[in-house]
């Protein structure tokens, strides 16, 4: 990954955006838990303290102030008089009974509002003493023999509060450096997939087009992303292959008509040239010239039918005249190869939407190669039907047949058999009758048995009368 900013990998931002989620939530969970356990804290305590308060108010109503010492002396616990007291003032707020004051500075005089606070009412608070490092929560509960404080520290719950706090820091910075290290670790390891995609495409950019994506366990996503790269590779290869091997193709075929038609302007122009030698050299270039000329013909109309730029003129035509046609065409060719043409047609009319001049070229090709490739006293069919949905030509012939290897690549541009060099032709007939046909919305279909001949079968989309 050199050159990339860690900061702007996707990596980085999914730990990134996982960290933040994690936090937020966290947060909140533990906001909500402090709340409750803090306000469940202090109302255990007004609950308390409203008892406490209670408790002393027919002991001040009754009018015996020794009652009321006497009472507040027996509930004082030395030990705790840090944390809770006593103080029970006259309704003129003057001291009638407290507990040990020493370490609650404050308290006296008594608050202002005290004075407002009708009788029977009560007012909790949660109060500041100077000296003091916690809060107090403290009661204030006017009767009309007076006013009875009651307060205690809130040291024990501010304490729980504060460590549940530090718990929870500690916890949530471990939780999340973990939780990051771990979420990055696994991001990278999803990530790696895409990683290797990658590598892989710089290594094609460099040249190596037989690379593949290793195939990992991240996942279907990146197994699938990493599966449909590498068929798009494998069709990228297949295509550059065959592009080059058109490439060499028509270099070698343009080479030998040209060395050629060199050769022969060379011999003549070494030798005595006469009329007849001069009318012999020019046929001979000219032919060369046609074929040539031809050759890059057919291979533009195949570019052009294939890429669907050249205009088809169709027209409801019967495919039985057109099979008609070509036996005609062909009959004398058979003939003088010594090869028996038979021509099988359907019955009736059997339409289809075409070009004909197209679609006759592309029969007139099989047929042609059918004738080619057949020796003398073998026998080649042209035939008709109507299938359900189709118009089926076929033409079939008792010839050499087509081997296994060059089956498969019978109608790749420039592709000829091996044992088809020494027979003219120049590798591009089934080419164009395939990209021909296919304008059509059909396909070609070959079967061949090595020795016993070959079957080229046209299928076109019937255009059936309706109903
Ligand atoms: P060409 O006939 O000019 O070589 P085609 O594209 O028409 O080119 O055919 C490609 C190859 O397919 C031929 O070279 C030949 O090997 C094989 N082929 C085509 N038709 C037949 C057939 N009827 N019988 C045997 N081989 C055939």
């Amino acid at each position: 990954m050199e050159g990339i900013k860690i900061s702007g990998t996707l990596t980085f931002r999914l730990t990134l955006w996982y960290a933040v989620l994690f936090i937020v939530l966290s947060l909140a969970v533990f906001f909500l838990f402090y709340i409750t356990l803090s306000s469940n804290l202090t109302r255990r305590i007004d609950e308390e303290l409203a008892e406490d308060a209670n408790e002393i108010i027919p002991i001040l109503e009754s009018g015996r102030p020794e009652a009321l010492r006497e009472y507040i002396k027996e509930e004082e616990d030395p030990e705790d008089s840090e944390k809770e007291f006593f103080l029970v003032l006259s309704p003129g707020l003057e001291i009638m009974a407290s507990t040990d004051l020493g370490s609650w500075n404050g308290l006296y005089p008594a608050p202002v509002f005290l004075m407002k606070l009708e009788n029977g009412r009560e007012v909790i608070k949660s109060v500041s003493l100077p000296g003091r490092e916690n809060k107090i929560r403290v009661i204030y509960k006017k009767t009309s023999g007076g006013v009875i404080q009651k307060g205690m520290s809130l040291e024990d719950d501010e304490e729980l509060l504060e460590s549940l706090r530090s718990i929870f820091g500690t916890t949530a910075a471990v939780v999340l450096l973990s939780g990051s290290l771990f979420g990055w670790l696994m991001a990278r390891r999803a990530m790696s997939g895409v990683e290797r995609v990658r590598e892989t495409a710089a290594l094609i950019g460099r040249g190596d087009l037989s690379s593949r994506v290793p195939i990992g366990r991240e996942g279907l996503e990146i197994e699938n992303l990493a599966l449909v790269f590498n068929e798009m590779l494998d069709k990228i290869e297949a295509l550059v292959r065959e592009i080059k091997e058109v490439t060499h193709n028509i270099a070698h075929d343009l080479r030998s008509p040209t060395t050629r038609i060199r050769g022969i302007c060379e011999t003549t122009l070494g030798s005595i040239p006469d009329a007849d030698n001069c009318r012999d050299a020019f046929g001979t270039v000219i032919n060369e010239c046609d074929r040539l000329t031809g050759m890059i013909n057919t291979l533009l109309e195949i570019a052009e039918t294939e890429a669907g730029v050249a205009p088809l003129d169709k027209t409801s035509m019967d495919m039985n005249k057109l099979a008609v046609d070509a036996y005609e065409l062909f009959h004398p060719v058979a003939e003088d190869k010594g090869v028996h043409l038979d021509l099988q047609s359907g019955e009736g009319p059997l339409t289809v939407k075409g070009d004909v001049a197209r679609l006759q070229r592309a029969v007139a090709n099989l047929l042609d190669n059918a004738i080619k490739y057949t020796p003398p006293g073998g026998r080649v069919i042209l035939s008709v039907t109507g299938g359900p949905e189709h118009v089926i030509l076929t033409v079939s012939d008792t010839g050499k047949g087509i081997d296994e290897k060059t089956l498969s690549r019978v109608f790749d541009r420039f592709y000829r058999g091996d044992e088809s060099r020494s027979t003219p032709g120049n590798g591009l007939g089934l080419s164009l009758a395939r990209a021909l046909v296919a304008a059509h919305g059909g396909r070609i279909e070959v079967r061949s048995a090595p020795g016993k001949g070959s079957e080229f079968t046209i299928l076109l989309p019937g255009e059936w009368p309706s109903g």
